[in-house]
């Protein structure tokens, strides 16, 4: 990890910055109208988002604590082949025998969450007590999820994250940092998934991703709550 600046981000702030076709494009890729993103937390080459960077407490009050959501279907997709073919197995048993990588790991946790205070200051959420310690991705010491932590390297940059970026390693085959794969990866046609349509057919429209990170903040945010007690007592 770069000692100078530990709380290293691959984009400086400029390019963070989501303009309005920023927004199409992820609600494009997504095919959903993306919700609560503050920035971008990394480009393809030609510019186009590859991730997705949401503020650590949801404008509906709920806590966040998944700062990085990959968004480029050619890299989810290449990411979940990685899963499917038994990488996290692997991942998790060379967690526990390798210390050298645990504690690498462990500092990746640390940037996470560094980083994310940092997104929740810069976006105005200010400190989200209900999920401090809590990361993602099964990160400190677990792995749950490769395309959290291949959100992360690619947010990060590279020596920051092992295992995401060994995953990166892992989807040369399709997708490599050098090269844009944008050209045909989603719809350009027509209008995006608009937030005015989800307004209009609320009950039908709320996306299951977005559910499911919801009811994982809401979680995250109990266990934080059970761990809070424990520690003082309660
Ligand atoms: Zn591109």
């Amino acid at each position: 990890m770069d000692a100078e600046n530990p709380n290293h981000e691959a984009l400086d702030a400029a390019a963070r910055v989501p303009s309005e076709q920023d927004l199409d494009t992820l609600s494009r890729q997504l095919n959903r109208p993306v919700r609560d993103v503050v920035e971008i937390g990394a480009r393809c080459v030609c510019g186009n988002p590859l991730v997705a960077t949401t503020a650590p407490r949801l404008s509906s009050g709920i806590p966040f604590p998944t700062t990085y959501y990959l968004t480029h279907p050619v890299i989810t997709s290449a990411v979940s082949r990685l899963e499917a073919a038994g990488l996290m197995i692997e991942m998790n048993a060379e967690l526990g025998e390798d210390a050298d990588l645990a504690r690498a790991y462990e500092l990746a946790h640390q940037h996470y969450l560094a980083v994310r205070d940092a997104i929740g200051e810069r976006s105005g959420t200010g400190p989200v007590p209900e999920i401090a310690g809590i990361s993602a991705g099964g990160m400190p010491t677990r792995v749950k999820c490769l395309h959290v932590l291949v959100g992360h390297s690619l947010a990060a940059g590279p020596g920051i994250n092992p295992l995401g970026d060994r995953a990166l390693e892992g989807i040369g085959e399709w997708w490599t940092k050098d090269k844009c794969y944008c050209t045909g990866a989603w719809d350009t046609e027509g209008p995006a998934p608009s937030q005015d349509r989800s307004r209009h057919v609320k009950t039908q429209s709320v996306d299951p991703a977005i559910k499911q990170a919801e009811r994982a903040a809401a979680r995250a945010a109990r266990e934080a709550a059970a761990a809070t007690e424990s520690e003082t007592g309660k």
